[in-house]
């Protein structure tokens, strides 16, 4: 298949790329039988950074390093790939559901005058065509994308797909293409960090601890970020918990919010509407713990406690902490 696939990567802002990336690639890789390269816009690339793209299978990173690429704006990184892309024609273009890449992914189609698959959750080659599956209606149909032209564009969904393997040794050619960088037509005010839970990221973590309503207020997460601190979770929230203003907006799960697929989604006091749904329901493993066994989230639970989770969770909390003591 002539062209090849194109990742463009997620970093850290510190110079490596982020673990979503190996997904990214993985895929990629799968369905180009090994074709995959990476473009990377950055202010600063670390050499690891460059090592582990190459690693995890990218032939080639084209590497797009200037200080006109960071802090991010769509308007300048979109016209850069389009312009890159337009030269190299590649078959596809992939990046991961990030802030950043949710963005660009979608100034890129447009601007190249091609289809967008957004938030895709599996793909397959169709003869030498690319068929995409992404949910719709709040994650209660899948539906099939094909493009009528390429690039195929697509964002994945972190944490479906299954992450290359780092191969030691394995290295790319790195590339540093000459493009035009247009003016920013965003000014850039001021950046603010927000204070570190000290727990893994919602979109990449493994494991998700979400709280609802139930919650009863802001005060009473420290138990749910207890119980993440003892099993590495990322702690999340319902719609309503955020409008009540007992999380910032950035733990929402759900259609308005966050769309997670860990392998473990741990609900307490979350009732399970649509909407919440919609952000979660292809997490691999599902437990929920409400007081009411009406609740629809028992629906789609793997696993289920009917209990109040005043008592459930310092319970779990203790539990855990002995097995993995051990
Ligand atoms: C356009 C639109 C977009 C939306 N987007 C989102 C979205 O992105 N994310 C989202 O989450 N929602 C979203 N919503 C809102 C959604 O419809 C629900 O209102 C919301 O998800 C409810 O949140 P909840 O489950 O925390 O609260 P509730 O529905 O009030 O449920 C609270 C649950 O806690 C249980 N409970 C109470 N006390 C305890 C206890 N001590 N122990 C155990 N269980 C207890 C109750 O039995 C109940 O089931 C959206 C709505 C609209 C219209």
């Amino acid at each position: 298949m002539a062209g090849a696939f194109w990742c463009i990567v997620e970093d850290d802002r510190q110079g490596a790329p982020k673990k979503v990336m190996a997904e990214a690639i993985g895929e990629a890789a799968r369905l180009s039988g090994g074709n995959v390269e990476a473009v990377w816009l950055t202010d600063k690339a670390s050499e690891a950074g460059l090592e582990q793209l190459g690693e995890w299978g990218a032939t080639k990173v084209w590497l797009l390093e200037n200080a006109a690429f960071a802090p991010y704006r769509g308007e300048v990184w979109a016209a850069v790939v389009a312009e890159l892309a337009t030269k190299e024609s590649p078959k596809a273009i992939f990046g991961p559901v990030t802030s950043r890449q949710r963005e660009c992914l979608a100034r890129l189609a447009a601007r190249l005058g091609v289809g967008l698959c957004a938030d895709a959750v599996g793909f397959k080659m169709e003869g030498d065509t690319l068929v995409g599956m992404r949910p719709v209606y709040a994650g209660k149909i899948m539906s099939k994308v094909t493009w009528a032209k390429s690039p195929w564009v697509a964002t994945l969904r972190p944490n479906v797909f299954r992450p290359a393997d780092s191969q030691a040794g394995k290295t790319a050619q790195i590339e540093r293409p000459s493009v035009t960088i247009p003016a920013a037509t965003l000014a850039f005010v001021e950046r603010r960090e927000e204070t570190s839970t000290g727990l893994p990221e919602l979109a990449e973590a493994e494991t998700v601890i979400s709280g609802g309503r139930g919650m009863k207020g802001p005060e009473n997460y420290v138990i749910l970020e207890d119980l993440g601190r003892v099993i590495g979770a990322a702690v999340g929230a319902s719609r309503a918990a955020v409008d009540a203003g007992w999380r910032p907006h950035r733990f929402q799960i759900g259609q308005t919010g966050r769309t997670i697929s860990p392998k473990l989604y741990l609900g307490f006091g979350v009732s399970g509407a649509i909407q919440h749904l919609a952000g979660m329901r292809t997490s691999k493993v599902i437990v929920a713990v409400n007081k009411d066994p009406e609740a629809p989230i028992f629906k789609i639970a793997d696993y289920g406690i009917v209990g109040d989770l005043f008592e459930v969770v310092p319970a779990l909390t203790t539990e855990f902490k002995k097995l993995l003591e051990k």
